[in-house]
């Protein structure tokens, strides 16, 4: 679609009210959004309607998509860009879901996969570990922001932990910073593993789905512990933050 057409097809999508149901919807499964401001919410709003329009959901595994399933993937997807364009997953265009935990083809016997991210446009999600990533706000884990945050590195063209950065000026210090935390992960390093799961030390792709589940859910103590990539995260996802007090990000 031609970049002027879709800027207006979604602008009207966004001008479209929103449904009642969305509010009980999103006060039980998606906690983050009562901390929001009214102008947050209100752009939140306009993601999920943009992204419900636009990508398809496909159920797996006996799961019925319902539209509780679909507002709170919806949600989680629209958190991770709130400050950014809802243009960086116009790459993705599925999202299968399943009940739970579900076995992936190459994945070992016994191993049971909660989410997935492909570049070539699909997402998986786990539907329980979707619920009990969204309704613990301040672990750490969230399996629907990680594999949102794999699209947005996948969106570059591979999955190298580096999504499109907003100046070209931006990337030697995102590797600086990305590389340095990486490998101290690696290495165990004890104040950042109470902030960042050690499965972000599998890789670099891995390392900054995990970096971006603790930006969103415990960003104090992330800022705390690895301020330089706290700093990367921010400018990244909030880019007009830059330079002004911060506070929790939503
Ligand atoms: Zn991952």
């Amino acid at each position: 679609m031609l970049g002027w057409l879709r800027r207006r097809r979604r602008k009207r999508i966004r001008e479209a009210p929103v449904p009642e149901t969305w509010a009980a919807i999103l006060a039980e499964n998606a906690p983050f959004v009562a901390r929001l401001s009214e102008a947050e919410r209100a752009r939140l709003h306009g993601h999920i309607q943009v992204f419900l329009a636009e990508k398809h959901f496909i159920p797996a595994g006996g799961m019925e998509i319902t539209e509780e399933v679909q507002v709170t993937i919806a949600a989680a997807a629209a958190r991770v860009v709130l400050h950014l364009d809802i243009g960086r997953y116009d790459r993705l265009t599925e999202i299968v879901v399943y009940p739970g935990a579900y076995k992936h083809p190459d994945a070992a016997e016994g191993v049971a996969t909660l989410g997935e991210a492909h570049t070539w446009g699909t997402v998986v999600l786990a539907w329980d570990a979707v619920l009990d990533g969204m309704r613990h706000p301040r672990d750490g884990h969230d399996t629907a922001v990680h594999e949102f945050a794999h699209v947005l590195d996948g969106a570059s063209g591979s999955f190298d932990g580096a999504p499109s950065l907003h100046a070209s000026e931006h990337y030697r210090p995102w590797a600086a910073a990305m590389q340095r935390n990486f490998l101290r992960l690696r290495r165990g390093d004890r104040a950042l593993r109470r902030v960042l799961r050690d499965y972000g030390a599998t890789n670099e792709a891995e390392f900054f789905a995990v970096a971006t589940e603790a930006y969103f859910e415990r960003p104090d103590e992330l800022a705390a512990r690895a301020p330089a990539l706290f700093a990367e995260l921010e400018r990244f996802y909030h880019p007009k933050r830059r330079g002004k007090p911060r506070r929790p990000a939503p």
